[in-house]
């Protein structure tokens, strides 16, 4: 039974889209079967895979507005790696949701049928935590929260951590945190080794032992719709991205 990881911080910027393609790539890499699903009407998971973000026959918007089930997933270049895309018409789905019966529970529903197919199901959230949000954390077994290493990095963890809660409490009880990974670290700056000491005060053995650097490439890979793997597989950000696989493999296998 798969298992589905919500990658999510209502923080933009932190690094949610490039550690759920990278990760999802990695765990790919390592011979898991993966499904991406981007939830973000911003789309940049779907196009830093390579897909255009409009114009695709079927999307999320018709799993969670429509209630298509199943429906959509693309192969990527990656072997054992699938998307289910995005698209900007989703901008409007945050209000369209709202009309809908069971609207936080909508995309819960619509992976339900597809979970069994895969090892691991990521979903990229958007820089929010409305309703598109709330469906993920509705619909996982767990969250993963990327924070980077910069000033204010612990801005919002509070509230992150209410809708964390709430969602336990209302629509998700057996929801737990995957883990927390730093981003953007920049050794030579002693903000990112402070910000590090921080997030491992409030998160405690939380965060990951893997933290992320920053690394050029993985900025430059999407533009090329590539994941790093298949854009320069030997830069550090690759060599990163497959560690932090094997240590949610390690988490989940032992
Ligand atoms: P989010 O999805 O949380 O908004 P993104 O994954 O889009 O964040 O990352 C924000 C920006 O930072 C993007 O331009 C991305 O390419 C860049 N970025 C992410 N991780 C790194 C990194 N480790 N090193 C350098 N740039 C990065
Ligand atoms: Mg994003």
């Amino acid at each position: 039974m798969g298992k589905i990881i919500a990658v999510a911080n209502q923080k933009g910027g932190v690094a949610k889209t490039t550690t759920a393609i990278n990760l999802g790539a990695a765990l790919a890499l390592e011979s898991k079967k993966v499904l991406l699903v981007d939830t973000d009407p911003q789309a940049n998971l779907t196009s830093g895979l390579g897909f255009p973000k409009e114009g695709l026959p079927t999307t999320i918007y018709d799993l969670l507005v429509e209630g298509h089930d199943g429906e959509g997933i693309l192969e990527t270049e990656i072997p054992g790696l699938w998307i289910i895309p995005s698209t900007v018409d989703l901008a409007g789905a945050e209000i369209e949701l709202v009309m809908l019966p069971e609207r936080e529970l909508r995309l819960k529903r619509a992976l339900l049928p597809i979970k069994k197919n895969y090892d691991y199901i990521l979903i990229d959230s958007p820089p929010s935590l409305g309703l598109i949000t709330l469906n993920g954390l509705a619909a996982a077994d767990s969250v993963l929260i990327p924070i980077q290493c910069e000033y204010y990095a612990l801005e919002g963890v509070t509230q992150l951590m209410n809708t964390i809660n709430l969602v336990k409490t209302r629509l998700n009880p057996d929801l737990k945190i995957e883990g927390v990974v730093l981003t953007m670290f920049d050794g030579r700056t002693n903000l990112s080794i402070q910000v590090v000491e921080e997030v491992k005060s409030y998160f405690r053995g939380l965060v990951f032992r893997t933290v992320v650097p920053r690394n050029v490439r993985l900025s430059e890979a999407p533009s090329y719709g590539k994941p790093i793997f298949l854009y320069d597989p030997k830069c550090r950000g690759a060599e990163v991205y497959l560690e932090l696989a094997r240590e949610v493999v390690e988490r989940n296998e032992k």
